[in-house]
């Protein structure tokens, strides 16, 4: 853990969805695990219709 970065740009976060790498936006807020809300919408969808608890 490097604490002269922040902890966002320490996520090397990979959508669930496509596998593509998600650039996180500086500053506060919360991490982004999808690339696109709608890619994030469509995976818990499926995921919730496989029977996970997304
Ligand atoms: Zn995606």
């Amino acid at each position: 853990m490097d604490y002269t970065k922040t902890f966002k740009s320490q996520c090397n976060v990979t959508c669930p969805h496509c596998n593509a790498p998600v650039p996180q936006t500086p500053g506060a807020g919360r991490v982004r695990l999808y690339c696109t809300p709608s890619a994030g919408k469509a995976h818990r969808r499926r995921m919730r219709a496989l029977g996970f608890d997304v």
